[in-house]
């Protein structure tokens, strides 16, 4: 896993969004739509490759991972299912509470399957250790982590993602499934907004 390098993202070169600027903090892309979906399909080819002949069960963390997951799994060459589990971490703001909460959990038993826990950022690794620990008790044959970004930064927790679709820094990121008080996750960019910390 984790064969090829993973893009870093660097936001100070990167032009203002203009037509967002409207609706609160300003937004400067970090990441554009083209870029996004070519990783998407790499992390995808690199699933499919990994997992060849076999099942994957995707489990999609709510709600941030909803466009990225459902991007990802059109792109996996497989035999595939998907099930979603939501959680609470992050309060109104861009501060985490530090406690994880599970808000829903999954349909149905992953005993024996090959499941891909998708994320869409990986920051101080709580909420994943938190899953991971409670899907571990429930014997997947395998479980690996696919997270869209990653900010190792603010890591906490001694965890790291099988698939990361970008390294990025230490900068709260809005769209692409990314919300700020619940807006923003329908931009097609991901950019990094600026509003002054809770
Ligand atoms: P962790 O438990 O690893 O600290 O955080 C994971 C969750 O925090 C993510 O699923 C996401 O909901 C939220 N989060 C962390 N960093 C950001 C960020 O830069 N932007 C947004 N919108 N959410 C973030």
């Amino acid at each position: 896993m984790n064969r090829q390098r993973k893009p870093i993202a660097k936001p100070s070169a990167a032009p203002r969004a203009k037509a967002n600027t409207k609706r609160g903090g300003e937004l400067k892309i970090l990441l554009r739509r083209v870029a996004i979906q070519k990783r998407v399909r790499e992390v995808a080819r690199e699933i499919t490759r990994d997992f060849r002949g076999q099942r994957v069960h995707l489990i999609g963390v709510l709600k941030g991972a909803c466009i990225f997951l459902s991007d990802l799994i059109r792109e996996i060459d497989l035999d595939t299912s998907i099930d979603f589990m939501a959680v609470a971490s992050y309060g109104k703001g861009k501060e985490s509470s530090g406690q994880v909460r599970l808000n829903k959990d999954l349909d149905s038993n992953i005993a024996g399957l090959n499941v891909i826990l998708v994320e869409d950022i990986l920051d101080t690794g709580l909420t994943l250790s938190y899953l991971c620990r409670i899907l571990r008790e429930r014997k997947p044959k395998t479980l690996k982590i696919a997270a869209l970004l990653d900010k190792p930064s603010r890591r906490i927790q001694d965890i790291s993602a099988d698939y990361v679709g970008f390294t990025i820094p230490n900068e709260f990121v809005v769209g692409y499934g990314l919300d700020y008080d619940e807006r923003y996750r329908n931009l097609k960019d991901i950019c990094v907004i600026d509003v002054p910390s809770a």
